[in-house]
């Protein structure tokens, strides 16, 4: 058996000093080593004629010197080593920048070979600085040579080697990680094989398939260890059973509107499983304004009536406080009592608060990230909801989980994910989508324009502030900043408020304010006291005044999509037609792409799926707020194909084998368990 877990430091080659550059890259053991996977290869298999050469490419050709190494100081300490060589077709200078200690490398008439950057000016063929070694050795040429992704001192051909001696040191004896009949199903190499050739492939052909093997596992194993946890949760403890008598049709009749078909089939789901004993895990995705705040309330009444508190956790202050205002709005004759908990509060009102929640006097708590420290105690806590999931991990989740028997679990989110990837970021809960918005909605116009436009915009802007409406405009930066081009809130702020609209209400607002500062601003928004509000992507999430129906983005090219629809989701929440228009620069072809497909749709889902394709899931999932695991080898945008193939294999072999227990299927209980292990925090 081979000991995976061996220390770096023992490898063959390595020793301490290289062992501490390794452990820098992440290199601890031996299974690390071998799964350090390239980042590119480069084909030096076959060496081409001089003559054949083209400027730019990189090439490998074998050649002889045909005189010794010539070297010149060019000024101070700088020397230039020129070597002429030769082969068949052709003669080429090989250039050295400060390498004295080659001038008795070459011999004249022994052949080496060379790999490197042609340039070719003039009919004059030149390489500069390029990997060498003698015709016979087959280290650094002559075949496909994996490139490490490398930081530190360490170079690409030590890392090369000691990769060399790790799979050397394996000699084809790593344990099969997959079962047989997956691999003969879906044709797929071997683990040896596979590992082997991802670093010294024989060719391309089999490069593709080592990585097709690599991939289809590493998503594979992430999937199948979601499912799993998912039927953990269910086969775990049983849950709350909410009550019958508990109806959700008591408030939808006292709402103040009539829930959209949508909403009505999303809070079926939503109380089948309260009444249900399992747990619900659930996650409840709706565009921005698809009316996801009163599903939440429903269901928090739902389980008040059963004899249970429900705890609503919103990301920021100014989303709670909304929150609390709408719960207490439509709650307000049901002897139902809701607080708000946010840093800010005073002691001795927090202190008295936490009594009653202790107690039992508080049937709703909604809150910021403060709900989730130690002091706060629930007495008999039964539904956990948290809105904006995005803005929170998968391990707060689980905090405020904890302080509850077992709750239910709603999640909520207003970004958008393609299906194939909410499976592989929320596979562990069951999903409910809103698709339909409220009725009457108008369509937001939205209209991307640059420079030129704008007296325009400030014209648009002035007509529809003396028509009644509000505005809101945000900014990528809080100040001004030398060393990036972008407009700030604080200068724009200053121009609007002296130069362009002297007459208006214009305020600011920015995350770097005093908590108090920002409610009283955003109190007098609502209250329609500030005619022109500037800000930050503070107000990115909930924010509802529904009689504000301008939306402008500064630099809305250094925006996401994802983002921009959720900051155009502030307005067109009212009676008034809305308008969102992009301020942007540059005029890249992505760029235009990206405002293009901004403006002509409204649809989260279709607006997300072309963000992923435009910006691949590297920069999607670029920030960790999705939670997601960071993947080695897959990548989720260009692996797409692989990602929906195992994840229907995944869903069959859970169907038949919930807890992975039959023999052949031994291999799949390993990795998943290794997931566990270093990847999902529970
Ligand atoms: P989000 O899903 O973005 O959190 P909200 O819950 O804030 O959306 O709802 C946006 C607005 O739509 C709120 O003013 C809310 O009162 C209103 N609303 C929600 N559902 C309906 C409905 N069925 N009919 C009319 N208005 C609705
Ligand atoms: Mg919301």
């Amino acid at each position: 058996m081979i000991d995976l877990n061996k220390d770096i430091k023992y490898i063959k080659g390595v020793g301490p000093n290289r062992a501490t550059l390794l452990n820098k890259l992440g290199i601890y053991n031996l299974k690390d080593l071998i799964t350090y996977f390239p980042r590119e290869h480069e084909d030096r298999g076959k060496a081409k004629g001089i003559a054949e050469l083209e400027d730019g490419e990189e090439a490998l050709i074998c050649a002889y010197p045909v005189a010794r190494m010539n070297e010149i100081r060019i000024r101070g300490n700088l020397t230039l080593c020129k070597l002429i060589v030769r082969d068949e077709t052709g003669t080429m200078q090989i250039t050295w920048y400060n390498q004295s200690y080659l001038k008795n490398t070459f011999k004249p008439n022994e052949r080496y070979k060379f790999f490197g950057k042609v340039s070719k000016k003039y009919g004059k063929v030149e390489m500069q600085s390029p990997v060498y070694e003698t015709e016979n050795s087959n280290r650094n040429t002559g075949k496909i040579i994996p490139i490490y992704p490398l930081t530190y001192s360490l170079t690409q051909n030590t890392i090369r080697k000691i990769i060399e001696s790790g799979l050397n040191e394996i000699d084809g004896k790593l344990e099969e990680t997959l079962p047989k009949y997956i691999l003969d199903k879906y044709n797929l190499y071997d683990y040896n094989t596979a590992i082997r050739q991802i670093h010294f492939p024989d060719n391309f052909a089999n490069f593709n398939l080592a990585k097709k093997r690599l991939v289809f596992e590493e998503l594979f194993s992430m999937q199948l260890a979601l499912l799993s946890l998912k039927n953990k949760y269910e086969i775990k403890k049983p849950g709350i059973e909410f009550s019958k008598d508990a109806k959700m049709s008591d408030v939808i009749d006292i709402l103040p509107f009539k829930p959209t078909g949508a909403q009505r089939r999303v809070l079926e789901e939503i109380d089948r499983d309260m009444e249900s004993n399992k747990p619900m895990n659930r996650l409840l995705q709706g565009d921005v304004g698809s009316g996801k705040t009163v599903v939440a309330l429903i269901a928090a009444y739902k389980a008040v009536k059963s004899g249970y508190q429900a705890v609503i956790m919103a990301p920021t202050a100014i989303l709670a406080t909304q929150h609390l205002e709408t719960f207490n709005d439509i709650l307000k004759d049901s002897g139902i009592k809701c607080e708000l908990l946010i840093s800010g509060i005073s002691k001795k009102k927090k202190t008295e608060m936490l009594e009653r929640l202790e107690k039992g006097e508080i049937d709703i708590l909604i809150g910021t990230h403060a709900v989730l420290e130690d002091n706060v105690k629930f007495n008999k806590l039964g539904l956990v909801v948290t809105d904006e999931q995005h803005r929170f991990g998968v391990r707060q989740r689980s905090i405020i989980v904890e302080k509850g028997n077992n709750p239910d679990v709603l999640v909520m989110t207003a970004t958008p994910i393609p299906r194939t990837l909410a499976l592989i970021l929320y596979g562990d809960l069951d999903i409910s989508i809103i698709d339909e918005l409220p009725p009457n909605r108008k369509k937001i116009e939205t209209y991307a324009v640059t420079k030129g436009m704008e007296q325009r915009v400030n014209n648009f802007i002035v007509k529809n502030v003396q028509e009644g409406r509000q505005c809101y405009v945000v900014c990528p930066l809080v100040e001004e900043n030398e060393e990036i081009d972008a407009k700030s809130v604080m200068e724009i702020y200053e121009t609007y408020k002296k130069q362009i609209f002297p007459d208006l209400r214009v305020e600011y607002l920015h995350g770097k304010m005093k908590q108090k500062e920002k409610d009283a601003i955003m109190e007098e928004f609502k209250n329609g006291n500030i005619d022109i509000l500037i800000s930050t992507t503070v107000i990115e999430v909930g924010v509802n005044v529904p009689n504000s129906n301008i939306m402008i983005i500064e630099n809305a090219e250094r925006f996401g999509l994802a983002q921009l629809h959720q900051l155009r989701g502030r307005v067109g929440r009212g009676e008034h037609q809305s308008y969102c228009i992009l301020k942007y620069q540059g005029n890249s072809q992505i760029i235009r792409e990206r405002m293009k497909v901004i403006s002509s749709t409204n649809d989260g889902f279709v607006i997300s799926e072309k963000d992923l394709e435009l910006r691949g899931s590297g920069e999607f999932f670029g920030t960790k707020q999705h939670g997601i695991p960071e993947f080695k080898i897959a990548n989720l945008f260009e692996d797409i194909g692989i990602l929906k193939q195992v994840q229907g294999i995944a869903m069959e072999i859970i169907d038949h084998d919930p807890l992975l227990e039959k023999e052949e299927n031994q291999p799949l209980r390993k990795l998943v368990d290794e997931k566990f292990k270093d990847r999902i925090e529970i």
